[in-house]
């Protein structure tokens, strides 16, 4: 059996909100075995749980927003990310603000918590959402699908009015290539144009070259440069391996994105849902866990 897993240990960091600019607490915590992931926001009202989910997203316009009861988190994916990357099925995640807090704008501080508080099997089977059909969506020149495959892989394609980001595609096959490595590390990014406009509009006011790539209309804006040649490509696989943990179990099949953001891989994730002819729920397989699906955290000896 591939057991589920949860953290060893509670752990706590604090960071600010890229659209708020404050400060956020956050905790994550262990749970039970079948609890999935699960959001606990703090308002003055009393706790709010709220599952990761499909269901509970309210936005996903700038970035991926939960919300219950009048209670909603924001900036959700890089977490959700960092926790499907290392194949943790079971956590709570309790915050005290709206918005998960940005850190340096990629996943890594976040694998580096889970690392810290530990990993732990638990006693019951790890399940998985293997997709049996090609499931697709597509709005003028942007389109995802995810279509029938062994272990898990995303292929996307990057294709900016930009000089750096012309027609840029990247696939990471988790099977072989480990999500610590590969993804973690690749930061959000955003153009100096919009960012100025956004600030003006109060939004994004967290937002800094501590915590973003940013580009002005020729070349990368920040000091250290990039951290891998494709960082944007991978961010925004990054960002897709946590829009696809919203579909509650970890996803065995490829998925391929052009152009697309957080609102079409949320379109994706519900158009699957809802036709349940395109997968099944099952037990991850021991051949599965051998031929290293790494996303689903049966590779315990993934390389860091
Ligand atoms: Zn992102």
């Amino acid at each position: 059996m591939v057991a589920q897993r949860t953290l060893n240990h509670p752990i706590r960091c604090s960071g600010i909100g890229l659209h708020s600019g404050r400060k956020v607490e956050l905790a994550l915590r262990p749970a039970p075995e079948n609890t999935g992931i699960v959001f606990h926001r703090r308002t003055e009202r009393g706790l709010v749980a709220i599952p990761a989910h499909a269901e509970y997203v309210v936005d996903t316009r700038m970035c991926t927003t939960l919300g219950k009861d009048g209670a909603t988190i924001a900036t959700v994916e890089h977490l959700l990310s960092a926790m499907a990357g290392l194949g943790i099925d079971n956590a709570i995640i309790e915050v005290d603000g709206p918005e998960v807090p940005i850190m340096d704008g990629s996943s890594a501080p976040f694998v580096f918590l889970i690392q810290c508080a530990g990993i732990r099997e638990q006693n019951a089977p790890k399940k998985v959402l293997r997709i049996v059909r090609k499931v697709e969506v597509e709005d003028g020149d942007k389109k995802c699908s995810l279509h029938p495959a062994a272990g898990f892989k995303v292929s996307y394609l990057l294709d900016y009015d930009h000089p750096l980001l012309r027609s840029r595609r990247t696939v990471v096959d988790f099977s072989t290539q480990a999500y610590t490595r590969e993804v973690a590390r690749a930061r959000t990014f955003g153009f100096l144009h919009e960012i100025e406009a956004l600030q003006k509009a109060g939004l994004a006011l967290g937002g800094s070259l501590e915590n973003a790539i940013v580009l002005d209309a020729y070349r990368v804006v920040n000091e250290g440069g990039l951290r891998y040649e494709d960082e944007c490509v991978r961010h925004k696989i990054l960002d897709t391996v946590g829009d696809l943990a919203l579909a509650g179990h970890p996803v065995v099949g490829a998925f391929e994105g052009e152009r697309t953001g957080h609102d079409m891989n949320h379109r994706l994730v519900r158009a699957l849902l809802a036709d349940e002819s395109a997968w099944v729920i099952e037990e991850l397989s021991e051949a599965d866990a051998r031929a290293g699906m790494a996303m689903a955290g049966a590779t315990s000896s993934q390389p860091a």
